[in-house]
């Protein structure tokens, strides 16, 4: 059934609005984004979609097809207050964000898996932003909508995301990828032009989430800013290869090996755009694998499956591959020829089940088109 019979039978009316939002992936820029530095993700063609009418009271009743289809209400006040459980505080969060203030009837069926790292979470807010952008006319730019969402995941759900996740579902285009500087949050369409070389992207979800994952987080950071302090500069971005080697001495140990992942990262993820332009993704496949090897063995932020699914995504002919995400656990990307998917996955099944590991799970998607309203 679409959303608009989904709403339709579930409200007992039409919606007046349906926007979609799609799920990520991040090509290569890990770890960085608190550093000042870049990422490269492309919007994937898995998407969220919403419906939504106004009401002409205050109430405001939910429905998410992922989530029992049962219809949650509420109302402006509560919202207000930040009220709300689980998936309900992503809707209201963006409500918040965005000082809606009317009755709404709200369904949303999404596409992407959730909490697989390919960001349902903005897909979902983003979906709404856009549709309620539209609803009440605001005319705010893709910027203004992704700080509004990011918002509510902050400030309302409590999530410490940063902008990455709806910059790149609010602004993908099929065919490109986007240079997002964390700097200035300055952008940049980039061309990645996989389907012309038959190659795309596997995505495997290793289906781990190691309790480590966020103190791990927390700790790289810290030795990120404590780096930057010793140098004292305001982040790595500002941080050469060259000064780095030159002042190794000041640093310990693990301070030295964070530092040279996120400046060496830095410049993959610049190389990256170069290599796509030139359409040499050979050399984007190096890329990738380099930007792994400094994860798991500077940043030390893998784990046994991510680097399982890694060297078995090699062995079995993929162009490149590396974690991507937090780490600990998560998802890993492996560029590959169209024809190999199968293969690969196999491969990958088979030698997780052979550690003993839980079993993957693999998507695989083209850069897509980013959020839109739909009718
Ligand atoms: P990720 O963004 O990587 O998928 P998160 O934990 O950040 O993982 O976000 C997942 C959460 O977002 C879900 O647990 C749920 O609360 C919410 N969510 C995302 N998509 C939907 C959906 N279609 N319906 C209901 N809730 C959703
Ligand atoms: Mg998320």
């Amino acid at each position: 059934m679409d959303i608009k019979e989904l709403f339709t039978r579930s409200f007992g009316y039409r919606p007046e609005v349906i926007a979609s939002a799609p799920g990520r992936v991040n090509l290569i820029g890990e770890h960085i984004d608190y550093s000042q530095g870049y990422v490269l993700p492309f919007a994937i063609d898995a998407v969220t979609k919403c419906a939504i009418a106004v009401r002409s009271d205050r109430r405001i009743r939910i429905i998410s097809a992922q989530k029992e289809n049962e219809i949650i209400e509420s109302n402006l006040g509560n919202i207000a207050v930040k009220q709300g459980s689980a998936w309900s505080k992503y809707v209201y969060g963006v409500i918040w964000a965005m000082e809606i203030d009317s009755g709404l009837d709200i369904h949303v069926d999404g596409r992407v898996p959730l909490g697989a790292g390919l960001s349902s979470s903005a897909a979902l807010e983003c979906s709404l932003a856009t549709a309620l952008d539209h609803l009440f006319h605001l005319e705010r730019s893709p910027v203004e909508l992704a700080r509004l969402a990011q918002r509510a995941e902050n400030d309302y759900v409590g999530v410490p995301c940063g902008i990455m996740d709806q910059s790149i579902s609010l602004m993908g285009r099929a065919g490109y990828g986007l240079l997002l500087d964390c700097q200035d949050l300055s952008t940049r369409h980039v061309k990645i032009d996989f389907a012309a070389q038959n190659l795309k992207l596997l995505i495997i979800d290793t289906q781990v989430h190691h309790a480590l994952s966020d103190g791990g987080y927390a700790k790289r950071r810290q030795s990120c800013e404590q780096v930057a302090k010793i140098f004292s500069i305001p982040s790595l971005r500002q941080l050469s290869m060259v000064n780095l080697l030159a002042h190794k001495s000041k640093l310990s140990d693990i301070e030295f090996k964070r530092a040279r992942h996120g400046v060496s990262e830095m410049a993959r993820v610049l190389e990256a755009v170069e290599v796509l332009e030139g359409k040499d993704f050979g050399a984007l496949g190096q890329l990738l694998n380099r930007s792994h090897d400094s994860l798991r063995d500077d940043y030390e932020v893998s784990c046994p499956e991510l680097d399982l699914a890694v060297t078995t995504a090699l062995k079995g002919g993929a162009l490149g591959a590396r974690m991507v995400g937090g780490g600990f656990g998560g998802s890993a990307i492996a560029l590959i020829n169209e024809g190999d998917a199968g293969a690969i996955s196999l491969a990958i099944e088979r030698a997780f089940a052979g550690k003993g590991f839980k079993a993957p799970r693999f998507f695989d998607s083209l850069p897509s088109d980013g959020a839109k309203v739909i009718s």
